[in-house]
């Protein structure tokens, strides 16, 4: 038994990717199972195979190379650096793209294996990230993909919800539709994908509002963790597939106000100090080295979060219903970036149940 760990449970991301693949297939949309939160750990990218994605998807290859084992199509889905053209044919069939210098040489590399590589044009609706924003310019770069032998224009897509928070709507999501048109009529081609976004898409398919034509969502926050538009939960699915258990190395009364002057703290900030008398405190053998501390929940609501630095985390356990001792195992739920913390430090073991 090592600690600290996430314990993942293979069940409960299982049941969510049915629910999510029954949900979308009703608005004829297919899904790309995520698997960037939890590194591409193949154990569980199982679970959303299991659950019926059609293809697995992550932003790095690393984490797509981990997977090579598993029969079905890859995707990825940061658009690529030129300088890994190579490795992207070789552990991904498909990319979303954005320069067409990066197109050219992908298909350079494909032409070379004897392969074709699938390309999905990215559109910027307005999130500003990554995508085409001007509409013409990428209209006349599908043109010249079309004409590439190494690769092949499946599709369109985009991408919301992440770096400004502009949330998907039938207007943005409706420009890939009306872009795909303009190309199929102009170069006569028949675009087999049109990707509209990732989790934060969801609302749309729930209330109805999914433009006609859209046929694929990239899912990774709302199998992994239930939760979709702003993080909210989504109703009838698990948001607690991923716990961090942590073990106490000491319990001890003491002050809440520190002793002596006070300077920079281990990461240069001045704390500040509420004088709430003596507390019942326990050291937990985690730090910020392993997670934002922003990012854990107590399971135990009457457990609070004082602090810590690089390897230990300090909890008052005063108002907690059982006696903490050292040697006892504290247990926190995960923000979705939590996961990608705990996931990534190779401090944390990965227990996988189910
Ligand atoms: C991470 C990512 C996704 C999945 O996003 P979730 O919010 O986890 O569903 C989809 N598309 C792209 C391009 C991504 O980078």
């Amino acid at each position: 038994m090592s600690y600290p760990r996430v314990e993942v449970d293979l069940k409960k991301i299982e049941y969510n990717t049915v629910k999510m693949v029954h949900l979308c297939a009703e608005a004829g949309i297919r899904i790309v199972g995520v698997t960037k939160v939890f590194c591409g750990m193949p154990g569980i990218a199982r679970c959303l195979v299991k659950g019926g994605v059609d293809i697995l998807g992550d932003s790095r290859i690393e984490n797509l190379k981990k997977l090579k084992d598993i029969d079905i199509e890859k995707m990825l889905l940061r658009i690529p650096m030129i300088s890994q053209a190579d490795r992207v044919v070789d552990f991904a069939d498909i990319s979303l793209n954005s320069e067409l210098d990066t197109v050219r040489k992908l298909s350079e590399c494909a032409l070379k294996k004897g392969k074709v590589h699938k390309v999905i044009l990215m559109i910027d609706v307005g999130d500003l990230r990554e995508g085409y924003f001007d509409e013409d310019e990428l209209v006349d770069a599908a043109g010249e993909v079309l004409q590439l032998k190494g690769v092949r224009l499946t599709g369109l897509g985009t991408n919301v919800g992440c770096y400004c928070g502009v949330m998907p709507d039938t207007d943005n999501l409706g420009r890939l539709v009306e872009i795909k048109k303009r190309i199929d009529e102009k170069y006569g081609t028949s675009l087999d994908v049109l990707s509209g976004g990732n989790s934060s898409s969801l609302s749309l398919v729930q209330g109805n509002a999914m433009p006609e034509g859209i046929n694929q969502l990239r899912l990774g926050a709302s199998l992994c963790l239930g939760i979709g538009l702003n993080d909210e939960k989504i109703d009838g699915l698990y948001h607690d597939a991923f716990k961090l258990k942590a073990e106490i190395v000491e319990v001890k009364a003491k002050p809440t106000v520190p002793v002596g002057k006070i300077g920079l703290d281990a990461f240069g900030q001045v704390p500040v100090f509420r004088d709430r008398g003596i507390r019942k405190k326990a050291v937990c053998a985690i730090g910020k080295q392993d997670v934002n501390f922003n990012n854990i929940i107590p399971e135990d609501n009457n457990v609070t979060i004082l602090g810590g630095s690089s390897d230990h985390l300090i909890l008052d356990v005063t108002d907690c219903d059982r006696d903490c001792h050292t040697g006892d195992i504290m247990s926190f739920n995960l923000t979705y970036a939590g996961v990608l913390n705990t996931m990534t430090s190779e401090y944390v073991s990965k227990i996988l149940i189910g």
